[in-house]
């Protein structure tokens, strides 16, 4: 009875992980998603612990009528339960008041850091499958091929991740890290680890393979700290949701180790759909996913461009830009980072809803890496409640910018940077933008000239046809509605 309550209640939860996959994909399904994909955690969760619970006690043999809570009784008190349960109240209060205190802008490190714990998590069960072994003198080739190649993924993605929290949180440098034959390097480890995973799986016993096994963690340890070091600002994207793919991984190799089914089913999804993220972000800035992983590119900390001579930049001020919107027949608005480090995404939509009413065609261009965190624009917009179908993707709206009376670029600046176009040689060369500048009137809202994420200096900002908007993009925006 217990088996099948157990096994039952984790095919229901793997399918609600699907289902919130896939509510997760468009707007207007995404909050039922979230829903289901948490019922399935709490599920999952439950009955993960039943299962602890009752086999500790090795209660499998009870009664197939006997309530499962009578079981829980007669298996109280025992310290493992209470150690289970202290460690669980601890991790959830920290992980609640965590969120809880956590701005938007600061999600995307936030994101980094949970990925940190599961490749953590990953190394730890890995270390003790291993003592198990060595407790019980057996040693499995399976078991050990699995328990390594899990200790590797899960090592890799903790450095990994622990770089891109600190260069996501400004904490260090966002330049990237370029030692010397840096691909080379890269490559020496991972012939070490697929060497030493021979070895291992053939020698686990004994001082060997405790040997083998640290000298794989040090290894991994640096692979994950040196591959996220040697990726610029400007290819985080990827990074990040690559990392979330190898946390994917690092679980399902923690399942395996631990012969957990859901594990690896939740991992495998979580690697999976990853990946496809990472495939999605190279996609959107035009590069090859392996350049990005053996660190190619990205800035180096200068910033590009700034001493070229783009003549002078146009300023505006509030009302002349809601005299300019008053007027307009089509306006676009490009949100970026400025606009959730701003908080502003509430007045952007206020001021669109009143744009509408005055019969302005107001729509939202979306660039797939603006903010700092895959889908961080369309969330801030769904939280303001702006209806979804005038929110576009790039691909969707870059055709519409020529015949474009007015575009807002709020708090963007690597998405709209023409650069990327007319620039061979900038960092962002190729990554396909928002071409805002083809729009009759560009306005740009900003505290300054400074440069975005990826440290290249702007051209658009010295168009003819563009002005900026000096100032907290909140306030100039609620400085325009008032001007209405
Ligand atoms: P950028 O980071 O390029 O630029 C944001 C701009 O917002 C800055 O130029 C800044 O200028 C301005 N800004 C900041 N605060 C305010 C404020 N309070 N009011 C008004 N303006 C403000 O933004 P984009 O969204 O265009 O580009 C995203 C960048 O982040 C890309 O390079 C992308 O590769 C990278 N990235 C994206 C990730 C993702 O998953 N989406 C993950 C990691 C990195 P100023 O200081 O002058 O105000």
């Amino acid at each position: 009875m217990r088996i099948s309550l157990i096994d039952g209640s984790f095919i229901i939860a793997g399918l609600l992980f699907i289902l919130a996959l896939a509510g997760l994909s468009k707007h207007e399904t995404s909050r039922r998603g979230n829903i289901l994909g948490a019922i399935g955690m709490a599920l999952a969760l439950v009955f993960t612990i039943l299962g602890t619970v009752l086999g500790t006690y090795d209660l499998v043999e009870s009664s197939p009528g006997q309530p499962v809570l009578e079981l829980i009784k007669a298996a109280a008190p025992s310290w493992a339960i209470v150690a289970i349960v202290v460690a669980m109240a601890l991790g959830a209060a920290i992980g609640f008041f965590r969120a809880l205190r956590v701005e938007m802008t600061g999600m995307p490190e936030l994101i980094a850091l949970f990925h940190s714990f599961v490749g953590l998590a990953a190394v730890l069960v890995g270390w003790t499958a291993y003592y198990s072994s060595v407790a019980s003198g057996h040693f499995d080739p399976l078991h050990s091929g699995e328990l390594f190649v899990g200790v590797f993924i899960g090592a890799v993605t903790f450095t990994g991740s622990i770089i891109a929290y600190l260069k996501l949180a400004a904490k260090i440098k966002s330049a990237p890290l370029t030692l010397p034959h840096h691909n080379l390097i890269n490559l020496a480890a991972l012939a070490a680890f697929v060497a030493l995973t021979v070895v291992f799986v053939l020698n686990p016993e004994g001082t060997l393979g405790f040997i083998l096994l640290s000298a794989m963690t040090v290894i991994a340890l640096f692979l994950g700290l040196h591959l996220v070091a040697s990726i610029g600002g400007g290819d985080m994207p990827v990074v990040v949701s690559m990392l979330n793919s190898y946390s994917g991984w690092a679980a399902a190799a923690a399942g395996f180790t631990l012969d957990n089914d859901l594990l690896i089913i939740t991992g495998a999804l979580v690697g999976s759909s990853g990946a496809y993220l990472s495939f999605i972000m190279c996609k959107a800035m035009n590069r090859s996913f392996i350049s990005v992983i053996a660190g190619g590119f990205g800035s180096d900390g200068t910033v590009v461009g700034e001493e070229k001579d783009y003549g002078e930049h146009r300023e505006i001020t509030a009302a002349e830009a809601a005299d300019l919107l008053v007027n307009a027949s089509s306006v676009v608005i490009t949100p970026g980072y400025g606009m959730a480090v701003a908080q502003a995404q509430s007045a952007v939509a206020d001021m669109t809803s009143k744009l509408r009413a005055k019969g302005v065609n107001v729509r939202f261009g979306i660039h797939p890496v603006a903010g700092r965190l895959p889908g961080h624009m369309n969330v801030l917009l769904a939280e303001a409640k702006v209806p979804y179908d005038i929110v576009l993707e790039m691909d969707e709206i870059n055709d519409d910018l020529q015949d474009t009376d007015v575009v807002l670029v709020i708090g963007a600046n690597d998405t709209v940077n023409p650069a990327a176009n007319e620039d061979p040689h900038s960092p962002i060369a190729g990554m396909p933008v928002l071409e805002v500048w083809k729009a009759s009137q560009v306005i740009v809202f900003k505290r300054s000239m400074a440069t975005g994420y990826a440290g290249v200096q702007n051209p658009l900002f010295f168009k003819e046809n563009a002005a900026m908007l000096f100032g907290d993009a909140k306030e100039r925006v609620e400085d325009i509605i008032h001007s209405f």
